[in-house]
Protein backbone atom coordinates (compact mmCIF):
# COMPACT_ATOMS: atom_id res chain seq x y z
CA UNK A 1 0.00 0.00 0.00
CA UNK A 2 1.72 3.34 -0.97
CA UNK A 3 0.57 6.25 1.41
CA UNK A 4 1.35 9.77 1.41
CA UNK A 5 1.53 10.70 4.93
CA UNK A 6 1.67 8.95 7.89
CA UNK A 7 -1.52 8.29 9.65
CA UNK A 8 -0.34 9.00 13.15
CA UNK A 9 1.86 12.00 12.77
CA UNK A 10 0.37 13.59 9.09
CA UNK A 11 4.06 13.90 8.51
CA UNK A 12 4.94 13.23 4.58
CA UNK A 13 6.44 10.13 3.78
CA UNK A 14 9.59 10.82 1.53
CA UNK A 15 9.87 9.75 -1.99
CA UNK A 16 11.30 6.73 -2.13
CA UNK A 17 10.65 5.21 1.21
CA UNK A 18 8.36 1.86 1.85
CA UNK A 19 5.99 3.15 5.01
CA UNK A 20 5.39 -0.18 6.76
CA UNK A 21 2.82 -1.33 9.60
CA UNK A 22 4.69 -2.46 12.97
CA UNK A 23 2.85 -6.06 13.42
CA UNK A 24 4.34 -7.18 16.32
CA UNK A 25 6.70 -5.38 19.40
CA UNK A 26 8.55 -7.15 22.38
CA UNK A 27 10.97 -5.69 24.86
CA UNK A 28 13.65 -7.78 26.19
CA UNK A 29 15.34 -5.47 28.78
CA UNK A 30 15.24 -1.96 29.23
CA UNK A 31 17.60 -1.42 26.28
CA UNK A 32 16.92 -4.27 23.87
CA UNK A 33 13.61 -4.99 22.00
CA UNK A 34 12.38 -6.41 18.75
CA UNK A 35 9.88 -5.53 16.22
CA UNK A 36 8.10 -6.94 12.91
CA UNK A 37 6.92 -5.10 10.14
CA UNK A 38 4.80 -6.03 6.71
CA UNK A 39 6.94 -6.48 4.11
CA UNK A 40 6.42 -4.39 0.93
CA UNK A 41 6.20 -7.09 -2.59
CA UNK A 42 8.55 -5.47 -4.52
CA UNK A 43 11.34 -5.61 -1.29
CA UNK A 44 14.03 -8.13 -1.97
CA UNK A 45 17.33 -8.54 -0.08
CA UNK A 46 19.53 -11.39 1.03
CA UNK A 47 19.79 -12.92 4.49
CA UNK A 48 22.34 -10.92 6.36
CA UNK A 49 21.75 -7.55 4.38
CA UNK A 50 21.06 -4.35 6.31
CA UNK A 51 19.05 -1.23 5.57
CA UNK A 52 18.11 2.08 6.50
CA UNK A 53 15.33 2.92 8.70
CA UNK A 54 13.31 5.56 9.88
CA UNK A 55 9.81 7.21 11.95
CA UNK A 56 7.47 9.42 10.38
CA UNK A 57 8.07 11.64 12.68
CA UNK A 58 9.51 14.58 11.40
CA UNK A 59 9.20 16.83 7.75
CA UNK A 60 13.33 15.25 7.09
CA UNK A 61 12.66 11.85 9.05
CA UNK A 62 16.71 10.42 10.85
CA UNK A 63 17.92 7.41 9.48
CA UNK A 64 19.89 4.62 10.71
CA UNK A 65 21.09 1.30 9.30
CA UNK A 66 19.16 -1.88 10.41
CA UNK A 67 20.37 -5.63 9.91
CA UNK A 68 17.38 -7.38 8.66
CA UNK A 69 16.88 -9.98 11.52
CA UNK A 70 14.20 -11.91 9.41
CA UNK A 71 15.51 -14.50 6.75
CA UNK A 72 14.85 -13.83 3.21
CA UNK A 73 11.85 -16.10 3.19
CA UNK A 74 9.48 -14.70 5.51
CA UNK A 75 6.67 -12.69 4.96
CA UNK A 76 7.54 -10.05 7.48
CA UNK A 77 10.46 -8.11 8.22
CA UNK A 78 12.35 -7.97 11.99
CA UNK A 79 14.65 -6.15 13.51
CA UNK A 80 16.36 -6.42 16.82
CA UNK A 81 17.20 -3.06 18.22
CA UNK A 82 19.17 -0.95 20.82
CA UNK A 83 17.56 1.72 23.00
CA UNK A 84 20.11 4.54 23.33
CA UNK A 85 18.59 7.09 25.87
CA UNK A 86 18.49 10.55 23.87
CA UNK A 87 19.59 8.75 20.39
CA UNK A 88 17.91 10.54 17.90
CA UNK A 89 16.13 7.31 16.21
CA UNK A 90 15.72 4.59 18.89
CA UNK A 91 14.65 7.64 21.63
CA UNK A 92 11.23 7.47 19.32
CA UNK A 93 11.51 3.52 18.07
CA UNK A 94 11.61 2.18 21.76
CA UNK A 95 7.57 3.44 21.48
CA UNK A 96 6.18 2.02 18.72
CA UNK A 97 3.46 -0.02 18.65
CA UNK A 98 1.35 -2.88 17.00
CA UNK A 99 -0.20 -0.47 13.74
CA UNK A 100 2.47 2.54 13.99
CA UNK A 101 3.95 2.76 10.46
CA UNK A 102 8.08 2.14 10.14
CA UNK A 103 9.77 4.01 6.92
CA UNK A 104 12.18 1.85 5.15
CA UNK A 105 14.47 2.51 2.47
CA UNK A 106 14.34 0.44 -1.07
CA UNK A 107 18.10 -0.61 -1.35
CA UNK A 108 19.42 -3.40 1.20
CA UNK A 109 23.19 -3.92 1.19
CA UNK A 110 26.01 -5.90 3.44
CA UNK A 111 28.86 -8.42 3.35
CA UNK A 112 27.20 -10.30 6.18
CA UNK A 113 26.15 -13.01 2.86
CA UNK A 114 26.70 -16.61 2.32
CA UNK A 115 27.84 -15.43 -1.14
CA UNK A 116 30.95 -13.14 0.21
CA UNK A 117 32.30 -16.29 2.03
CA UNK A 118 34.19 -19.15 0.02
CA UNK A 119 32.36 -22.95 0.33
CA UNK A 120 33.57 -24.28 4.32
CA UNK A 121 32.57 -27.12 6.34
CA UNK A 122 31.53 -24.92 9.47
CA UNK A 123 30.18 -21.10 9.33
CA UNK A 124 31.09 -19.82 12.65
CA UNK A 125 29.33 -16.10 13.43
CA UNK A 126 30.83 -14.11 15.82
CA UNK A 127 28.33 -11.60 17.88
CA UNK A 128 28.22 -9.17 20.51
CA UNK A 129 24.81 -7.10 21.91
CA UNK A 130 22.68 -6.29 18.68
CA UNK A 131 25.42 -7.81 16.06
CA UNK A 132 23.25 -10.64 16.64
CA UNK A 133 20.54 -9.18 14.31
CA UNK A 134 21.91 -10.23 10.91
CA UNK A 135 22.67 -14.18 12.12
CA UNK A 136 18.98 -13.95 13.34
CA UNK A 137 18.42 -14.21 9.48
CA UNK A 138 21.48 -16.04 8.49
CA UNK A 139 20.39 -19.25 10.70
CA UNK A 140 16.68 -19.30 9.29
CA UNK A 141 17.71 -19.27 5.64
CA UNK A 142 17.82 -23.28 4.40
CA UNK A 143 20.73 -21.76 1.79
CA UNK A 144 22.86 -21.54 5.09
CA UNK A 145 22.80 -24.99 5.64
CA UNK A 146 22.93 -26.11 2.36
CA UNK A 147 26.52 -24.28 2.05
CA UNK A 148 28.06 -25.78 5.66
CA UNK A 149 27.28 -28.69 7.14
CA UNK A 150 27.83 -27.01 10.91
CA UNK A 151 26.95 -23.57 12.17
CA UNK A 152 28.02 -22.29 15.60
CA UNK A 153 26.45 -18.96 16.64
CA UNK A 154 28.70 -17.09 18.96
CA UNK A 155 27.12 -14.10 21.12
CA UNK A 156 28.54 -12.68 23.89
CA UNK A 157 26.93 -9.97 26.21
CA UNK A 158 27.03 -8.10 29.83
CA UNK A 159 24.11 -9.51 31.30
CA UNK A 160 21.88 -12.24 30.91
CA UNK A 161 18.95 -11.20 29.93
CA UNK A 162 21.18 -9.68 26.51
CA UNK A 163 21.34 -13.33 25.96
CA UNK A 164 17.23 -13.84 25.26
CA UNK A 165 16.86 -12.92 22.22
CA UNK A 166 19.01 -15.30 21.11
CA UNK A 167 18.45 -18.46 22.93
CA UNK A 168 14.59 -17.60 22.50
CA UNK A 169 15.52 -17.80 18.52
CA UNK A 170 17.73 -20.86 18.33
CA UNK A 171 15.07 -23.00 20.72
CA UNK A 172 12.07 -21.90 17.86
CA UNK A 173 14.04 -22.47 15.25
CA UNK A 174 14.65 -25.93 16.21
CA UNK A 175 11.06 -26.59 16.77
CA UNK A 176 10.44 -25.07 13.21
CA UNK A 177 8.34 -27.39 10.54
CA UNK A 178 11.07 -25.96 7.54
CA UNK A 179 14.78 -25.28 8.64
CA UNK A 180 14.14 -27.22 12.13
CA UNK A 181 15.86 -30.68 10.94
CA UNK A 182 18.83 -28.71 9.38
CA UNK A 183 19.11 -26.80 12.43
CA UNK A 184 20.29 -29.82 14.84
CA UNK A 185 23.63 -29.12 12.98
CA UNK A 186 23.35 -24.98 14.59
CA UNK A 187 24.99 -24.83 18.02
CA UNK A 188 24.37 -21.61 20.03
CA UNK A 189 27.57 -20.31 22.22
CA UNK A 190 26.65 -17.75 24.46
CA UNK A 191 28.79 -16.16 26.90
CA UNK A 192 28.49 -13.33 29.53
CA UNK A 193 31.22 -10.84 30.33
CA UNK A 194 29.33 -9.27 33.69
CA UNK A 195 27.83 -11.86 35.24
CA UNK A 196 27.85 -15.52 36.15
CA UNK A 197 26.68 -17.81 33.40
CA UNK A 198 28.02 -21.42 32.46
CA UNK A 199 29.95 -19.68 30.06
CA UNK A 200 31.79 -16.30 30.44
CA UNK A 201 34.43 -14.23 28.74
CA UNK A 202 35.32 -12.50 25.42
CA UNK A 203 35.25 -14.86 22.33
CA UNK A 204 38.59 -13.84 21.57
CA UNK A 205 40.18 -15.12 24.72
CA UNK A 206 38.24 -18.27 24.38
CA UNK A 207 39.58 -18.74 20.98
CA UNK A 208 43.05 -18.34 22.27
CA UNK A 209 43.30 -20.06 25.38
CA UNK A 210 41.29 -23.11 22.97
CA UNK A 211 38.53 -23.21 25.24
CA UNK A 212 35.81 -22.47 22.87
CA UNK A 213 37.20 -25.66 20.38
CA UNK A 214 37.26 -28.16 23.40
CA UNK A 215 33.68 -27.23 24.80
CA UNK A 216 32.76 -27.92 21.66
CA UNK A 217 34.39 -30.73 20.58
CA UNK A 218 35.27 -29.23 17.38
CA UNK A 219 39.21 -28.72 16.01
CA UNK A 220 40.98 -25.32 16.00
CA UNK A 221 39.87 -22.77 13.50
CA UNK A 222 41.71 -23.76 10.35
CA UNK A 223 41.44 -22.01 6.56
CA UNK A 224 40.33 -25.52 5.14
CA UNK A 225 37.13 -26.26 6.89
CA UNK A 226 35.85 -22.79 8.63
CA UNK A 227 34.62 -19.87 7.75
CA UNK A 228 33.67 -16.62 9.41
CA UNK A 229 31.44 -13.80 9.98
CA UNK A 230 31.88 -10.74 12.64
CA UNK A 231 29.40 -8.43 13.77
CA UNK A 232 29.82 -5.89 16.70
CA UNK A 233 31.44 -2.65 17.89
CA UNK A 234 34.56 -1.37 16.22
CA UNK A 235 36.87 -3.08 18.87
CA UNK A 236 35.36 -6.21 18.72
CA UNK A 237 35.70 -6.42 15.40
CA UNK A 238 39.13 -5.48 15.31
CA UNK A 239 40.46 -8.39 17.90
CA UNK A 240 37.97 -11.22 16.18
CA UNK A 241 39.33 -9.93 12.73
CA UNK A 242 43.40 -10.38 14.23
CA UNK A 243 42.05 -13.47 16.02
CA UNK A 244 40.87 -14.91 12.59
CA UNK A 245 44.13 -13.89 10.56
CA UNK A 246 46.20 -15.27 12.94
CA UNK A 247 44.46 -18.83 12.28
CA UNK A 248 45.06 -18.21 8.63
CA UNK A 249 41.75 -16.55 7.58
CA UNK A 250 41.83 -14.01 4.99
CA UNK A 251 38.92 -11.45 5.02
CA UNK A 252 36.13 -11.28 2.00
CA UNK A 253 33.38 -8.88 0.28
CA UNK A 254 30.77 -9.40 -2.01
CA UNK A 255 32.47 -9.09 -5.06
CA UNK A 256 35.81 -11.14 -3.89
CA UNK A 257 34.64 -14.01 -1.81
CA UNK A 258 37.29 -15.60 0.68
CA UNK A 259 37.34 -16.89 4.09
CA UNK A 260 35.77 -14.63 6.56
CA UNK A 261 33.87 -11.20 6.38
CA UNK A 262 32.94 -8.21 8.87
CA UNK A 263 30.70 -5.76 9.88
CA UNK A 264 30.15 -2.81 12.31
CA UNK A 265 27.16 -3.78 14.45
CA UNK A 266 27.14 0.20 15.39
CA UNK A 267 29.29 3.26 14.64
CA UNK A 268 31.01 4.20 18.02
C1 LIG B 1 25.69 -1.68 9.26
C2 LIG B 1 24.97 -1.33 10.55
C3 LIG B 1 23.93 -2.16 11.00
C4 LIG B 1 23.27 -1.85 12.20
N1 LIG B 1 22.29 -2.70 12.65
C5 LIG B 1 21.67 -2.45 13.84
C6 LIG B 1 20.70 -3.35 14.37
O1 LIG B 1 20.36 -4.38 13.77
N2 LIG B 1 20.15 -3.04 15.58
C7 LIG B 1 20.49 -1.92 16.28
O2 LIG B 1 19.96 -1.70 17.38
N3 LIG B 1 21.39 -1.05 15.79
C8 LIG B 1 21.98 -1.28 14.59
N4 LIG B 1 22.90 -0.38 14.09
C9 LIG B 1 23.07 0.91 14.81
C10 LIG B 1 21.97 1.88 14.33
O3 LIG B 1 22.27 2.31 13.03
C11 LIG B 1 21.80 3.11 15.27
O4 LIG B 1 23.06 3.62 15.62
C12 LIG B 1 21.04 2.76 16.52
O5 LIG B 1 19.73 2.37 16.18
C13 LIG B 1 20.91 3.97 17.48
O6 LIG B 1 20.32 5.04 16.76
P1 LIG B 1 20.09 6.43 17.44
O7 LIG B 1 19.77 7.43 16.36
O8 LIG B 1 19.08 6.30 18.55
O9 LIG B 1 21.47 6.81 18.12
P2 LIG B 1 22.96 7.01 17.38
O10 LIG B 1 23.17 8.50 17.35
O11 LIG B 1 22.89 6.32 16.08
O12 LIG B 1 23.86 6.27 18.37
C14 LIG B 1 24.27 6.87 19.60
C15 LIG B 1 25.34 6.00 20.24
O13 LIG B 1 24.74 4.82 20.75
C16 LIG B 1 25.62 3.72 20.64
N5 LIG B 1 24.92 2.65 19.86
C17 LIG B 1 24.23 2.81 18.70
N6 LIG B 1 23.74 1.63 18.28
C18 LIG B 1 24.14 0.70 19.17
C19 LIG B 1 23.95 -0.70 19.27
N7 LIG B 1 23.22 -1.38 18.33
N8 LIG B 1 24.49 -1.35 20.32
C20 LIG B 1 25.20 -0.67 21.26
N9 LIG B 1 25.42 0.66 21.23
C21 LIG B 1 24.90 1.35 20.19
C22 LIG B 1 26.89 4.22 19.96
O14 LIG B 1 27.86 4.52 20.93
C23 LIG B 1 26.43 5.48 19.27
O15 LIG B 1 27.48 6.39 19.11
C24 LIG B 1 23.59 -0.66 12.91
C25 LIG B 1 24.60 0.19 12.42
C26 LIG B 1 25.31 -0.15 11.28
C27 LIG B 1 26.40 0.78 10.80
Amino acid sequence: MTLDTAPQTGFPIPAGVFAETVTEVQHYTDSLFRFRITRPAAFRFRSGEFVMIGLPNAEKPVFRAYSIASPSWDEEIEFYSIKVAGGPLTEHLQKIQVGDTVLMRRKPTGTLVNDALLPGKRLWMFATGTGIAPFASIIRDPETYEKFDQLILCHTCRTAGELTYGRDLVTALKADPLVGEMAGNLTLYDTLTREDWPRTGRQTDLMASGKIFADLGVPTINPDDDRGMICGSIAMLHDTRAALEGFGLEEGANNRPATFVVEKAFVD
